[in-house]
């Protein structure tokens, strides 16, 4: 088969049980490296709820990760903009960047909007920033979602778990998921390379967080700022300068209704 990310020719690499019952064939690309699997036809089954219940970590997350995509649109990005949280779930993200202070918007095709409403995306909005988190895995056809997400802002920050270049065991690395079924697209630092290459961005990387842009940013600012931002309390600093949104949605949503 071939690879969706460049067309080259794939190889298989190993199969594996997917939710107790299912074998799916996982195939990698020796140009890009991106593994894929060929034959996910368990989707449906899968997503019976479209957020896995056993996504433990997904407050702590979304907390987490709250902080770090604050500081870096705070220091490379025009702050005072719109951004966007694309299949952003139950709107956990975008109430709690609304919350930190950034004017943040909510879309989904597969999730209900619970903790955004009121902040969905519409395209009259100009995206500085979008983020994906935990999203790329999920993707069937990634250059599809990456084409959509692109022509909506040129600066993407999202997240997934970097696959090693020669791929583990299926046993041997908890992000496969087989578990649950949901993740059937994987990328090495190679794999992103490739994709900001050929989108003519800018590729910059803190552990499982990635950033596509059209800027030019210090690599040993972001360095810095993603690696220290804590020990800096740059997080807490920000939010001294920029006034939550918690009270002002709350006037804005009671003023729909009047
Ligand atoms: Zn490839």
């Amino acid at each position: 088969m071939l690879c969706k990310i460049c067309s080259g020719k794939t190889e298989k690499r190993f199969e594996a049980v997917i939710l107790n019952k299912h074998v799916g064939s996982y195939f990698q690309c020796p140009n890009c490296q991106f593994l894929q699997i060929g034959n996910p036809t368990w989707l449906e089954e899968a997503y019976k709820e479209s957020i896995n219940s056993c996504d433990t970590g997904i407050l702590a997350r979304n907390i987490h990760l709250r902080e770090l995509a604050s500081v870096i649109i705070y220091y490379f990005f025009n702050h005072s903009s719109q951004f966007l949280d694309y299949a952003g779930g139950y709107g956990i993200f975008t109430r709690l960047m609304r919350d930190a202070g950034f004017d943040y918007y909510w879309s989904d095709k597969y999730s209900q909007n619970i903790l955004a409403k009121n902040f969905e995306y519409n395209s009259d909005l100009e995206i500085e920033l979008l983020t994906a988190f935990e999203v790329l895995e999920h993707l069937e056809d990634p250059l599809q979602d990456l084409n959509s997400m692109l022509s909506i802002s040129k600066n993407l920050l999202f997240s997934t778990e970097l696959l090693p270049s020669t791929p583990p065991a299926p046993d041997q690395w908890w992000y496969y998921g087989t578990e649950h079924g949901q993740h059937i697209s994987f990328y090495t630092k190679h794999t992103l390379r490739y994709l900001a290459n050929y989108y003519g961005l800018n590729y910059y990387n803190f552990r499982n967080l990635h950033l596509f842009t059209e800027k030019r940013i210090s690599k040993s600012t972001f360095y810095i700022i993603t690696h220290f931002y804590n020990k800096l309390g740059l997080f807490k600093n920000l939010q001294k300068k920029i006034t939550s949104r918690t009270q002002s949605d709350m006037d804005y949503i009671n003023s729909l209704s009047k």
